[in-house]
């Protein structure tokens, strides 16, 4: 068996002893500060960057040491160095958008005819591609791999890896200009992917690409086939002539294929025709051969949906596909959803995994019993064959049906249940029977994105720059900023950020509850609430003497406390917000108690910024800046140690970088508004706002629509009737044609009054029915314009999503 290839801490690991961890000094994580976690969870085999050494090391007496230069660059030549074992046919797929599908798309189309190997998901970066390539084994008959690049010169790195033998060039976006010169040179850049390819499948209609391949590609790889597809360019190999449903490809030299596409939008269709030339370069050219199997093409949707289940019960709905790989991911967020004390498995057999039966349940078996799932349930007649490798007590179905038949719901009362199956096991069934239905409104909260968007701000602060990089506390107030605290703070966690802060202490109490033991700050500590705060291990904020003198005399009175653990208080400064915070005047008496009390610490010492987001109040954050590092060193010098300064909310993050100081407060960024204006674009939005349309009905002109007659009708129209009002967060300032609601494509006026629970808005010019989902906001109608639509922020709209509307987690 391979060795298997770890490169991320986090992940659930089967065979410790199998196991070698490379130590990536990555920007957000780096490697070496796991090693001894590592060791203890069984691992021996380290990759470790020379220099990089940890004197903590010093007591693994068992390890095995790899020093390496770089520890990336060697994991891409040891995954080099493992492709070039193989001389099976391996497809290489890069471009802008329709990596994944085309590559998910052509593992479904070929699943009869080859053994394949692919990346799990988008596993298509610097670290991804090696950890793809590296599942190759001696029975897959075919390779399809992904490569995806965000700066010049790291397709190079690639190129050996995946070493394709057939090139698909999908097409070429905006996404990631940032780092290129131009598109030319993005374009160039991914074409070094096919460096050695035997032939290049591409759309001739892209001139972009058309040129650079000529100009480029031909000069060093003047061997390569090209295969073009277009349509409306004769000169290209293939035309391609749509119309709706149906597909005629034309070979220039010869050949016609008419086929019935299952998917007609243009993406889809681009996408099919990649996949369909593919097909046609592997042999495969009878023409109802390829109807049949378009004809078994499912939509490739990689979301894994947490949903709430029956019993109060939490289901991750991964049923799409079921592969080694892709279980590895879903055992990770199940790590993640510690939200119920019990956790249950449901698995399907794994089907074309090309690996031998034994060693594929072998290695199943051993991550779901490192798992120690409460309950394992598996599905499918080779599952059921191979019980042996399996937790005692585990339960083993032949088939869907006979689980459905019999599945006792009871099982599954406060557990966490990962439902995981191939695509021909439909699952969905099984979602459908434990889900407890969600209808009318729902707040999708995008998990990916929030991880994204974290992402972007750790590489402003430049989390790897300096001996103590600037840390990250993240705001989950107010339900974190309606997005859901618990979930939120769960991936936070997951992600290791250094803090939390909530605005109560019942919501760091829910937290706790939750299985959330990153440090958290309480930002209204009520003296009410000062046992709560230590039986819960959260920390107040201490903002005036009053509140300072209540603490130390609580403190005093608890004699439980351990001497050795000081009880720990954050510091609020004001600088200028006037609104909570010890004014300069108040320090030498804050600082004379402080020491008065030497078993109290200050972690952390902290201001507001008034304006971070806006230009005109520069001036002013500047000088609160100086008002705060001078506070700062004042207590320092006071108290003889240096607490963690921290000032930067998500604006500041990216408008004052020399303002960050040893940590920083990132709150609506997180959830996707950047207010600064500096760079448009590059945090994603996470929730998206739907409802449902509950009836439609035509009224004539000059009738009226809602109380007060205030919806007056100048034309007959359409009224569609949704499922939102003010009582879910709708702002009733949106009414009588503030609001707009994206329908189907259309954008559609309220009209009248909102309602309490509903809300109705003119459909006349949209194509919908009873029953649609509309969006109120999410990727069509932007927070932010929304807001000022209203005459208000951001924050606002999504902290009033109330808590009657549904949250529903995903990750893409
Ligand atoms: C809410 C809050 C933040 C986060 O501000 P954003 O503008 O959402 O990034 C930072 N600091 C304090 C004290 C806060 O209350």
């Amino acid at each position: 068996m391979n060795p298997i290839w770890l490169t991320d801490s986090r992940q659930v690991i089967a065979d410790p002893q199998n196991t070698v961890f490379f130590a990536i000094p990555g920007t957000r994580h780096d490697g070496h500060l796991y090693i001894n976690e590592l060791y203890e969870r069984g691992v021996r085999q380290f990759v470790v960057q020379q220099g990089l050494e940890r004197p903590e090391w010093q007591a693994l007496t068992h390890a095995e040491w790899i020093r390496v230069p770089n520890v990336l660059v060697a994991l891409q030549h040891e995954a080099a160095r493992h492709r070039a074992q193989f001389t099976i046919p391996v497809v290489g797929i890069t471009g802008s958008n329709g990596k994944t599908i085309v590559k998910e798309w052509l593992a479904q189309l070929l699943a009869t005819d080859f053994v394949i190997a692919r990346s799990p998901k988008s596993y298509n970066s610097q670290v991804g591609v090696p950890l793809s390539v590296h599942q190759l084994n001696g029975s897959h008959t075919l390779g399809i791999f992904e490569a995806g690049i965000s700066a010049p010169h790291e397709m190079v790195n690639l190129e050996p890896i995946v070493a394709p033998t057939i090139g698909v060039f999908t097409n070429i976006g905006t996404a990631h200009d940032e780092g290129f010169r131009s598109r030319k040179q993005k374009v160039a850049e991914k074409l070094r992917l096919f460096t050695h390819a035997q032939c290049l499948i591409y759309r001739k209609d892209y001139s972009d690409i058309d040129e650079e391949i000529r100009l480029l590609l031909k000069a060093v790889n003047p061997a390569i086939r090209l295969v073009s597809w277009s349509t409306t360019d004769e000169a290209a190999d293939f035309t391609a002539q749509v119309t709706g449903p149906t597909l005629r490809l034309t070979r220039s030299n010869g050949g016609a294929w008419h086929l019935q596409l299952p998917f007609t939008d243009p993406a889809s269709v681009e996408n099919l025709i990649h996949c369909l030339l593919v097909l046609l370069e592997l042999g495969l050219t009878d023409e109802a051969g390829l109807q049949k199997r378009l004809n078994r093409l499912r939509p490739v949707s990689m979301r894994l949906e947490l949903k709430e289940g029956i019993h109060n019960s939490v289901l991750i709905d991964d049923t799409y596909n079921n592969d080694v790989a892709g279980l590895q991911l879903a055992l990770n967020f199940l790590n993640q959803q510690r939200t119920r004390p019990r956790q249950v498995i449901i698995l399907s057999d794994v089907l074309q995994s090309g690996q031998p039966e034994a060693d594929l349940y072998t290695q199943i078996g051993q991550l779901i019993s490192e798992q120690h799932p409460d309950l394992f349930v598996g599905i499918g007649p080779v599952l059921n064959g191979q019980r042996g490798h399996f937790p005692a007590g585990s339960a083993f179905y032949p088939d869907t049906e006979s689980f459905l038949a019999e599945v006792p719901a009871e099982l599954f009362r406060d557990a966490v249940v990962l439902v995981k199956g191939a695509r021909s096991f439909t699952f969905e069934r099984i979602i459908n029977r434990l889900q407890r239905k969600v209808h009318g409104t729902v707040l999708h909260i995008n998990l990916d994105a929030l991880t994204h968007n974290l992402n972007y701000y750790r590489a402003k602060v430049g989390r790897s720059a300096g001996p103590s990089p600037t840390k990250i506390m993240v705001m989950v107030k107010a339900f974190a900023y309606g997005a859901g605290s618990v979930e939120v703070a769960q991936l936070l966690q997951f992600n290791r950020v250094d803090y939390l802060a909530v605005a109560y202490a019942d919501e760091g109490v829910q937290l706790r509850q939750n299985g959330v033991d990153l440090p958290i700050m309480v930002m209204n500590p009520a003296p009410e609430t000062f046992a709560t705060l230590l039986d819960h291990r959260l920390e107040p904020e201490i903002y005036s003497l009053r509140l300072l003198r209540e603490w130390c005399d609580f403190v005093q009175t608890r004699s439980d406390l351990n001497p050795d653990e000081p009880v720990r208080l954050h510091l609020k400064i004001d600088t200028g917000m006037h609104r909570l915070g010890f004014l300069p005047d108040d320090l030498p008496a804050v600082i004379a108690l402080l020491n008065e009390h030497p078993n109290l610490q200050v972690p952390t010492v902290f201001s507001h910024l008034v304006g971070a987001d806006e230009a005109q109040f520069n001036a002013f954050s500047q000088e609160q800046y100086t008002r705060f590092v001078q506070a700062t060193t004042q207590l320092e010098d006071g108290l003889g140690y240096c607490p963690t300064r921290h000032l930067l909310n998500s604006a500041g993050i990216v408008r004052f970088p020399e303002f960050r100081l040893d940590m920083v407060r990132l709150g609506i960024g997180l959830y996707g508004v950047e207010s600064s204006q500096i760079e448009p674009g590059r945090v994603l939005p996470v929730g998206t706002l739907r409802t449902v349309i509950s009836q439609i009905k035509t009224v004539r002109a000059g009738d009226t629509v809602g109380y007060s007659r205030r919806g007056v009708l100048d034309h007959d129209a359409r009224i569609a009737t949704l499922a939102i009002g003010y009582a879910d967060g709708y702002d009733r300032r949106f009414g009588n044609g503030v609001g707009k609601i994206w329908v189907n494509g259309t954008l559609c006026p309220t009209i009248g009054n909102i309602c309490m629970d509903m809300t109705m808005i003119d459909v006349t010019a949209a194509s919908v029915s009873e029953g649609d989902e509309v969006e109120i906001f999410g990727p069509n109608v932007s927070v932010k314009e929304l807001a000022q639509l209203i005459g208000t922020i951001p924050y606002e709209l999504l902290t009033n999503v109330s808590d009657r509307v549904k949250r529903v987690f995903y990750k893409e």
